[in-house]
This record gives structure tokens, C-alpha cells and sequence, in this order.
């Protein structure tokens, strides 16, 4: 019966071992960010294990590497199962490694038991899901998101990209020519830790997750007049830190009462002159904010912008602001979420649905094919960190809901 079928845990956990000691630091995690040697002997190490399981191994132009399991049935589309092999610098084991490893016991489980596939079952590690250079960049290349400029002036620095290119033997042209045809894809699903507390704190072991969040940034300056901070009385002062401070503040505030499902973060301040003895001329603020839905998004946006008006207003500042960037909440399919539901039932797993503050390749896929996440519980939370955990029994459980939820869409 499909229903009864399950991952090997104890495979599973060989795999999942040996790759935690490919670039692993004295203090417990990995240290494996992209195109790095521990990244690439990570990825040269995941190649082997999929031809050991006898499995067809491929590699796209992006660096994508997979296992493929391909159906007795001709052009048919295929379902992507899992996640990352890089990681964030001193990161930690389960992170994108649990979503590779356990995609790959989903193709080992499903090949010995020679289930007949409507669709080809892929698990894929995506190249530079943690932005090293770019960010989820072998899901935009095969999602056909990537464009030239993306790699001309990436975030990691155009000169790191190249030199990381140039190790993992990829170039511009590869990357661009990574892209799928969109009817290509049946799907997309992704396990992955949940790098937060609200499944410990419930005592859930499964979080279905219904929305990856948007974020939208800016820079908002508040501009008054530099003066001397000795002679000038405090009446006397247009002090631009104290619109940037009380903004900071107030949109906390806000945030908490009126928009409780969104964050809001202030990273950073710019002081002009900058200088012991000079009234601040000019802030800088670096404001981003993150939320599962777009009418509130909208709303947030206003709210905030007015809020920064306001407190501008009343130090006597002008405030100006420039957007720079909105990066709209990925929606996860329903079909996929029931699916994952179905399959924590039929497993007598408990399951909650929440939304990912964090982004992830999903994210890529959202608007082309059906995409679907589960989160494991992270021990206290922690996350890209040596200290990140997640007990093994709550890995075995995501693996096989992963699985479940697989053979229900690949078999209906
Ligand atoms: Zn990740």
C-alpha cells in the first residue's frame, strides 16, 4: 500500500551525517557558502550518493544539482522536491541540508518500492538559496527570473561571483540558459526547519506553511540643520535623529497593535555630519518590512509612510524616501498545503498552518507551478547558527510527509 509506505531513518541519517562533516567547524555547524570548496565537495559528495542509490544524477547550467526518478510515462512534467547545500557563513547542519537529504530518501524510498509515477520526481539542490552572491539563484535561473543585470552587479559583489563561477566551471550564459519551459513543472514541495519557535512553543510537529512573506524596503531621511551642540538651545534645534529615533519607535508600536501578522525592522542609521559636537544634519534609515499578504502590505506601506511624515512634522524635519524594493508574498498552492495536511493526518502527526518570515526558493516557483513548504520544529528557534538543531524523529516525520504528500500528487 502507498499509504503504509516510509523513509528509511536510518539511510537517511548516514547521508544526512556524512554531509555535515563537509565543512564542518569545531563550534558544530557548516561553514559552507557558496561556490566555496566545502560547498563544492559537498556537492561533488551529493553526486556520488545519487549514483550510489542508483538514481539518474543532472546538473544544469545554474549548478543545480539533482536526482531524477523519471516516470514510465513519456512527456510528462515534473515534481521538484527539495532545497540548498550552501550555506550562510558558520550556518548550521539542518538548514537546506535536511530539504536535500530527505528529497533524495523520498527518490530511494520511491524507486524501491517501483510505485508507478504519473509525473518524474526531481530532487534538486538549488544553487545560492542563501545569497552569498545573489540569492535564490538556481531557482530564478530554471524559473527564468534571472536576468543579465542580476549577475552584473549581484550582492556578494560582481568579482565574487565570477571567481565562484569560475570554480564551479559556470559562466553568465550557463546560468542564463538554465531556464525551464514553465509546463515543465508539476510542482515544487520543500521541507525545511522552521527557524523559529512557534512550533516548540505549541508542541506541533508539522507547520504546513499557506504564504512565504513579501518585504519591501526603504531608505527615509530625515533632514533638518546641523548647528553647534554646545551654543544652540534645545528649543532652538531641528535635530534629525529625533524624528529617525521616534519613528523607530512608534513603528514598533503600530506593528504590534494595528498589524500583527507583519515585522517591521529599522537596520540601520546614517548620521550626518556624524559628530559629537554637531546637531545631526541629516538620517539616513534603512526600513524594511515583511508581510503575508498584499491588501496588507498596502496598508502597512501607508501607515508607515504617514507615521514618518508625522514624526518629521513634529521635530520640524523634512522627511524624503525612496523605495527600494517590493518583493510581493509568495502564496502557497491549496492543493499542495491539503495534500501535506492529508498525509500528517494519515501519519497521526499534529499540523498548523503559518507563514515563512524567512525567504525560500519557493518563492521562485510560486508564480509558475503548485508550490507547497512544511517546517520541522527548530530546538529554541535557533537558526544560522552552529547551535541550530532539530531532534532526528521530528526530521523522519518531515521526510515522511514529504514523501505521503509527493506520491499523492504525483500518483492522482
Ligand atoms: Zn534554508
Amino acid at each position: 500500500m502507498t499509504k503504509d509506505l516510509r523513509v528509511n531513518s536510518d539511510r537517511m541519517l548516514a547521508s544526512f551525517n556524512k554531509l555535515a562533516l563537509i565543512g564542518a567547524r569545531a563550534a558544530g555547524g557548516v561553514n559552507r557558502p557558496t561556490f566555496s570548496e566545502a560547498h563544492l565537495a559537498a556537492r561533488k559528495w551529493f553526486r556520488e550518493e545519487i549514483e550510489r542509490s542508483g538514481l539518474e544524477f543532472r546538473i544544469d547550467g545554474a549548478g543545480n544539482h539533482s536526482a531524477v526518478l523519471t516516470s514510465e510515462r513519456s512527456n510528462v512534467p515534473t515534481l521538484l522536491l527539495g532545497s540548498h547545500l550552501d550555506s550562510v557563513p558558520d550556518g548550521g547542519r539542518f538548514d537546506g541540508a535536511l530539504g536535500v537529504i530527505a528529497a533524495l530518501e523520498v527518490l530511494r524510498t520511491v524507486k524501491e518500492s517501483g510505485i508507478k509515477l504519473n509525473v518524474n520526481l526531481e530532487a534538486i539542490d538549488f544553487t545560492d538559496e542563501e545569497g552569498t552572491l545573489v540569492g535564490l539563484l538556481g531557482s530564478a535561473a530554471i524559473a527564468g527570473h534571472l536576468h543579465p543585470e542580476m549577475l552584473k552587479s549581484p550582492r556578494g559583489g560582481r568579482d565574487n561571483l565570477v571567481e565562484g563561477m569560475q570554480r564551479a566551471g559556470l559562466t553568465d550564459e550557463s546560468m542564463l540558459s538554465a531556464v525551464r519551459p514553465k509546463d515543465s513543472f508539476a510542482g515544487y514541495l520543500e521541507l525545511h526547519i522552521e527557524q523559529g519557535k512557534r512550533l516548540e512553543r505549541a508542541g506541533i510537529h508539522i507547520g504546513i506553511v499557506s504564504a512565504i512573506v513579501g518585504i519591501w524596503s526603504y531608505r527615509l531621511s530625515f533632514i533638518g540643520r546641523a548647528d553647534h551642540a554646545g551654543s544652540t538651545t534645545m528649543d532652538d534645534r531641528l535635530d534629525a535623529s529625533l524624528g529617525a529615533s521616534a519613528f523607530t519607535l512608534a513603528a514598533r508600536e503600530m506593528v504590534i497593535k494595528e498589524f500583527p501578522n507583519c515585522v517591521v525592522n529599522v537596520g540601520k542609521m546614517d548620521f550626518a555630519p556624524g559628530a559629537f559636537n554637531i546637531v545631526p544634519a541629516r538620517v539616513d534609515v534603512s526600513l524594511e518590512f515583511r508581510s503575508p499578504d498584499e491588501e496588507e502590505f498596502k496598508r502597512l506601506d501607508a501607515a508607515l509612510l504617514l507615521l514618518a511624515n508625522t514624526e518629521a512634522t513634529r521635530f520640524g524635519l523634512e522627511l524624503k524616501y525612496e523605495n527600494l524594493g517590493k518583493h510581493s508574498p509568495s502564496i502557497m498552492s491549496n492543493n499542495v498545503q491539503q495534500a501535506y495536511a492529508e498525509a500528517c493526518d494519515d501519519l497521526g502527526l499534529t499540523h498548523t498552518s503559518l507563514t515563512s518570515g524567512a525567504g525560500h526558493d519557493g518563492q521562485s516557483l510560486a508564480d509558475l507551478c503548485p508550490v507547497g513548504m512544511i517546517f520541522v520544529p527548530s530546538v529554541n528557534g535557533t537558526s544560522h547558527s552552529p547551535k541550530e538543531f532539530t531532534k532526528w524523529e521530528d526530521c523522519v516525520n518531515g521526510a515522511n510527509v514529504l514523501l505521503q504528500a509527493a506520491l499523492r500528487l504525483a500518483t492522482e
